[in-house]
């Protein structure tokens, strides 16, 4: 979108130890030659990762990033994490609503709107994923369900610069299945229309709207030129430099 820098976002999701921050650092130190100066970068990372995951990538252009919070700042929440914690270790950005966190751990679009505004608490960019299952796409019912997800897990006051979209059709992530062009047109679009409506036209002008869902070095040109769409999510292409790399080179 005009006017809108994109954002090359990566999800490691259970994926990383001590023996893969050679991986990140070859991403660190790849991106700008990759990407040029014209986009931003993060890597999100298991929470274990995360302090030295931020130390390996410490004066590249890539971030790094969690990928889930607790809502509140402390308590008594054994094995939880609280987004000012993911601040401390360095975090730049933190994924809320991820839709295997929705399947695995039941989020609903209220718990989600209140990570996303824990994210904000801490001084981090929240990420906000939304994206219709197979049977509700099945269902004609796409643009109905990303209404809902806005409505409901997209806080009031969400800023340009405090929050990113992503739209992660469920049945594309992991699958190598991907919308063709024109469906994810649509679904942009739509996500663009639906956010004027609740955070206002300025905001939702400048809000960067990532696709995700089988992002590979072979599509992302395709997927990335698409109107509305300001970057990518990327989960399996980020686990290796190189195809990371592919893809920001086509921001
Ligand atoms: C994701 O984890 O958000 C994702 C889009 O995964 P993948 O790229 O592997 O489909």
């Amino acid at each position: 979108t005009p006017g809108i820098r994109p954002l090359i976002a990566g999800n490691w999701k259970m994926h990383g130890t001590s023996a893969w921050l050679g991986e990140l650092r070859a991403i660190g130190e790849g991106f700008a030659e990759a990407a040029g100066e014209s986009a931003d970068g993060v890597i999100c990372v298991p929470a274990t990762l995360l302090a030295r995951a931020s130390e390996t990538l410490r004066g590249t252009p890539v971030a790094a990033g969690g990928q889930d919070c607790h809502a509140e700042e402390s308590g008594a929440h054994t094995g939880d994490i609280a987004a000012e914690m993911l601040a401390d270790c360095g975090a730049a950005y933190v994924i809320v609503g991820h839709s295997e966190r929705r399947a695995d751990h039941g989020e609903s679009d209220v718990e989600v709107a209140a990570k996303a505004k824990a994210v904000w608490r801490a001084g981090l960019m929240a990420i906000v994923c939304i994206g219709e299952t197979k049977a509700e796409r099945e269902a004609g019912e796409t643009l109905a369900v990303l209404s809902r997800q806005i409505a409901g897990s997209v806080p009031e006051g969400a800023t340009a610069a405090s929050t990113v979209i992503a739209y992660e059709p469920v049945w594309a992530i992991g699958t190598g299945l991907t919308p063709t062009a024109d469906d994810v047109a649509e679904a942009h679009a739509h996500i663009r229309r639906e956010l004027e409506g609740r955070i206002g036209q300025e905001n939702a002008r400048a809000m960067r709207i990532l696709y995700g869902g089988s992002v590979k070095p072979g599509n992302a040109r395709e997927l990335l030129s698409v109107p509305n769409v300001d970057g990518a999510l990327i989960g399996g292409a980020s686990l290796k430099a190189a195809d990371f790399l592919s893809i920001a080179a086509a921001a």
